[in-house]
């Protein structure tokens, strides 16, 4: 096989779909690859890294696309100098990344053209076995870390309780609210930092994560039913919703951060705090909003800026693995080395397609949608339009 890594074109992205210590295993794998000049730059993966790791070294994205049979992205196929990226890909080539299928359906057609294989990577089931290849995971670790430091440069506040002849520093208040992946790692770090730390989550399961890590749980009458079954959590009733904004207000005044990550698998992000909420929050406290572009968990939020409303900051966080492209395209590209090495454990072998981690990530193959949920949801759209 001959793996392709371009350089990735999407405004703002900096991660490399593979760094070299894992090109070296590839090679060792007995896979060429070629990678587009510069790919790696921004992630602080030069050039000379990747050729001794093994890997040639393309001068266009067109040449790793003419070579290349399986192609390793981050970011799914983006316009590049007026050209979309998926029109390069080779006929029946192979492209692992995060596809977004359902906001890329000029790249689905284009796939269906060309008979690319498309892997997505956020369509890996959340199984035990397929933790190693858990991207979503890896880049939501990356990204509750982040919220807290971009929360402490925001803040005109220190996080830790601080003794000092000048007088008591009162450690910062932090409310966390959806305690999934990212959100528990906000935890952990504003632990770390030293700030008092309160979390709630309505998957039952998550109290005793919260209080293992230091923080405490906010109480509250717990919904029936929360939970599906894959762990993720199920849209709320409107009732709920409203007790949880009741208890979510009675906290708000003595809070100086507010990390929101609360998400519900395929839906808009629900709305935890409403405008007349902010109002009640301190003067110059934060909220970092990392549902920002599934509709947001604050009613302020716009994705992309920080809004200053009511003397308080509403970060509108987008990407956030992006700004820590050394550890983010480490952990992403084990996370895809893994995949490949599912798909192809000897280097003539062809992927199992009756495999549960091949068949949830495969998205197109053979000129057709593979996955029944994707095809639906894009002809609902089609018909819509
Ligand atoms: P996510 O990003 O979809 O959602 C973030 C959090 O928001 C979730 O914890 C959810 O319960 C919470 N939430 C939803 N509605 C809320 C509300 N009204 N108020 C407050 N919080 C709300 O979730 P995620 O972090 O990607 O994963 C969630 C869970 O999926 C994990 O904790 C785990 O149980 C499961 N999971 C399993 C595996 C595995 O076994 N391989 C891997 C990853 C995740």
């Amino acid at each position: 096989m001959i793996i392709g890594i371009p350089r990735e074109v999407v405004a703002g992205e900096t991660r490399v779909s593979m760094v070299p210590s894992l090109v070296q295993n590839i090679v060792r794998d007995k896979h060429d690859v070629i990678v587009e000049r510069g790919a790696g730059t921004r992630a602080s993966f030069p050039d000379e890294s990747y050729v001794k790791a093994g890997a040639k070294v393309a001068n266009t994205a067109a040449e790793v696309y003419r070579k290349a049979n399986i192609i390793l992205k981050v970011q799914s196929p983006a316009k590049s100098s007026r050209k979309l990226e998926s029109d390069l890909f080779m006929s029946g080539a192979t492209y692992i990344g995060f596809l977004q299928p359902l906001s890329s359906a000029t790249v689905i057609s284009s796939f269906l053209k060309r008979k690319v294989t498309g892997f997505s990577m956020e369509y890996i089931p959340r199984i035990t076995r397929a933790q190693s290849m858990d991207a979503l995971s890896s880049m939501a670790t990356v990204a509750g870390y982040k919220a807290v430091l971009l929360a402490t440069e925001k803040l005109g506040k220190m996080f830790p309780l601080l003794m000092t002849a000048a007088g008591t520093v009162p450690p910062a208040t932090v409310l966390v609210l959806g305690a999934g992946v990212a959100g528990l790692q906000a935890i952990a770090t504003a632990k770390r930092l030293g700030a008092k730390v309160e979390a709630f989550d309505p998957r039952p399961a998550v109290m005793e994560q919260v209080k293992s890590l230091g923080a405490s749980f906010v109480e509250m009458e717990m919904p029936e039913d929360a939970e599906t079954k894959g762990g993720y959590a199920k849209e709320l009733s409107p009732e709920f919703i409203k007790k949880e904004h009741e208890a979510i207000a009675a906290r708000l005044p003595k809070v100086n951060v507010v990390i929101t990550t609360a998400q519900v698998f395929g839906k808009r992000a629900p709305l935890l705090i409403t405008k007349a909420m902010v109002k009640q929050m301190p003067p110059g406290s934060v909220i970092v909003d990392l549902a920002a572009e599934q509709g947001g968990n604050c009613e302020w939020t716009k994705a992309g800026t920080t809004v200053v409303k009511d003397g308080v900051s509403i970060v509108g966080a987008v990407n956030l693995p992006a700004s820590i492209p050394v550890d983010a395209s480490q952990m992403y590209s084990r996370n895809v080395y893994n995949l490949l090495k599912l798909l192809y454990p000897k280097p003539d072998a062809t992927p199992d397609f009756n495999d549960e981690v091949v068949k949830g990530a495969c998205i197109t193959r053979d000129g057709a949608i593979v996955n029944e949920q994707v095809k639906n949801s894009l002809q609902k759209k089609g018909a819509k339009k």
